[in-house]
């Protein structure tokens, strides 16, 4: 098996700049053989930041959107993968999914969303923001290989749904020549005031995230930065040098969110297991942080939250019609 393994591992090498060292076990010639035919059933061994072994399934799945409500806006999200590599400890998708295995060591990738979403639009209406994802990073490494976001990103274009789009990967770059042609989309990084390996082992630097962004608003895009979670007692990161850097690339707003556990029960968990800190402890001070967060957002004219509100144009009257209405 190893020899196979090391005969194939090379070929196998999902050549996306540093996602390079993603390599695919295939279980026996005749496998490998029925992979090259049909590119089904693979299961992947992702070593990407220790060393640990990855579990990547492809799941089919059986509804892509989800209608999220909240208080003044409303939308649908899809998240195309279940699990997510980056595996960032403060993460609160454990707590939505439920999922036995360790968080970020294991993907599902629900291979048939492409079609399901292609199905799903042509039944909407009215259409409505479509948010990727709110569960997962729609560009994490096995992105490159799977390219699921990019087709359903085909699908969405199609009908020009407007969509935001919110990662910490630059894969997000690979798909530009797709991005530019929607009327409406808003592609935003995260980045939390913890964003080192020890906090986020699978998500590159800030420096590339800002990279990223800079060069997305280069061709056109209006881009985004969603500061989260910002943890009181772990603000890493100096935030006005960085809100400077985010003006400077092009950013056009920086929403901020506070560390939540409450609800999520298993990432507190997780949080406290793999950081060896106590929650209540790192919130101290909140009030005083969020405020001084807030105060230099706004001056440094970042502020502008309505870049990521969209409107559908309103239904035209019989009266819009009317010669007399225009006269
Ligand atoms: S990138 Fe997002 S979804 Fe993925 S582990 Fe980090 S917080 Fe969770």
């Amino acid at each position: 098996m190893n020899g196979f393994i090391k005969e194939y591992s090379g070929w196998a090498k999902i050549s996306y700049s540093e996602y390079s060292n993603i390599t695919v076990i295939f279980f026996c010639d005749w496998l490998f053989h029925k992979c090259m035919m049909q590119l089904a059933s693979l299961q992947y061994e992702v070593k990407p930041h220790s060393g640990r072994a990855l579990e990547v399934r492809e799941v089919k799945c059986s509804t892509v959107l989800r209608r999220m409500n909240f208080s003044h806006v409303s939308e649908y999200t899809a998240n195309f993968y279940r699990g997510c590599t980056h595996g960032c400890v403060y993460c609160y998708a454990p707590s939505l999914i439920h999922d036995e295995r360790r968080w970020g060591y294991f993907v599902d990738a629900k291979a048939n969303s492409p079609q399901l979403l292609r199905k799903e639009l042509g039944q909407i209406h009215e259409k409505e923001v479509v948010f990727l994802s709110s569960a997962s990073d729609p560009y994490q490494p096995v992105e490159a290989r799977f390219k699921i976001t990019r087709r359903c990103l085909e699908a969405l274009l199609e009908r020009d749904f407007p969509v935001i789009i919110l990662t910490r990967s630059p894969l997000v770059l690979r798909d530009t020549d797709l991005l530019k042609k929607f009327t409406w989309l808003r592609v935003g990084c995260s980045i939390s005031s913890v964003s080192n390996k020890f906090y986020e082992p699978g998500v590159v630097s800030v420096s590339r995230r800002i990279e990223t962004l800079r060069r997305l608003h280069e061709h056109g895009i209006t881009t985004w930065v969603s500061m989260a979670p910002v943890i009181p007692q772990l603000v890493l990161e100096d935030v006005g040098m960085l809100l400077k850097k985010l003006k400077k690339s092009g950013v056009s707003c920086v929403v901020f969110g506070m560390l939540r556990f409450i609800g999520y029960e298993e990432s507190r968990i997780m949080f406290e297991q793999r950081t060896n800190l106590r929650s209540a402890s790192v919130m101290r001070k909140e009030k005083e942080v969020r405020e001084e967060i807030a105060k230099l957002v706004s001056s440094n004219g970042l502020d502008s939250y309505s870049v990521l509100e969209w409107s559908r144009e309103p239904t035209k009257t019989l009266d819009d019609f009317s010669p007399i209405s225009q006269a």
